[in-house]
């Protein structure tokens, strides 16, 4: 059985998961962790409650280069709450590792604090689509040196009717990226999206348990 070492992540970040009660990967986990440490472009559904989140969390913090100070990850949210799940989840691995920065970037907070916060550099951005585009209408975001990207619950994004938003997003992204899409199930809109902007996508699927 797979253990988040033989998966490649490093020992501080084990422990960090450890002393969090995570002890083992889930199958999604297993199945999406090395395709993304191999810098492919995925495609990963699995339910809702499966740990998508550390799928895609724990290797792109094992890829970012903590002494570059820009934005290296970004990860788009349907919601705000969820942005802030996520974050929070960041926060607890990073800051066991020290040097890392992640910032939530999500609409209802004042943009105002968000800019110095965005001028103090995060590696690590997690955003909500509407908030992210007045960023980047200001130019107050500098999405340059972003080599990952992540659509979180595409298929949410889908039925919110995000998906012009996440388009408009995506194309501003650098081309030379790796591309992540996580979602609960697939609906041929959100497959569509993954056929235009990725390149040559690993398919990675984790049926339902059978009850
Ligand atoms: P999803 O995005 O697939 O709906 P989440 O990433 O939100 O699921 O994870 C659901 C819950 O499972 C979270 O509380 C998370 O901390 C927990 N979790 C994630 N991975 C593991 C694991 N390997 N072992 C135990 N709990 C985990
Ligand atoms: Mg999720």
């Amino acid at each position: 059985m797979a253990t988040f070492s033989s998966l490649g992540m490093e020992e501080r970040l084990v422990n960090v998961l450890k002393n969090n009660g995570i002890n083992e990967p889930t199958p999604i986990q297993e199945k999406a962790i090395p395709s993304v440490l191999q810098k492919k472009d995925v495609i990963a559904q699995a339910q809702t409650g499966t740990g998508k989140t550390l799928a895609f969390l724990l290797p792109i913090l094992s890829k970012i280069n903590p002494d570059k100070q820009a934005i290296q990850a970004l990860i788009v949210s349907p919601t705000r709450e969820l942005a802030l799940q996520i974050t929070a989840e960041l926060n607890k691995l990073t800051e066991a590792l020290g040097n890392l920065n992640a910032l939530a970037v999500y609409g209802g907070q004042d943009i105002q604090g968000q800019l110095k916060k965005l001028e103090k550099q995060a590696q690590v951005v997690v955003a909500t689509p509407g908030r992210l585009l007045d960023h980047m209408r200001r130019e107050t975001i500098d999405l340059s040196s972003i080599s990952m990207f992540v659509l979180d619950e595409a298929d949410q994004m889908l039925h919110m009717g995000f998906l012009p938003e996440v388009e408009t997003i995506i194309e501003a992204l650098p081309e030379n990226r790796q591309t992540m899409l996580f979602s609960a199930t697939m609906p041929k809109e959100v497959r569509q999206l993954a056929k235009n902007y990725m390149n040559d996508p690993e398919d990675i699927r984790v049926k339902a348990k059978q009850v």
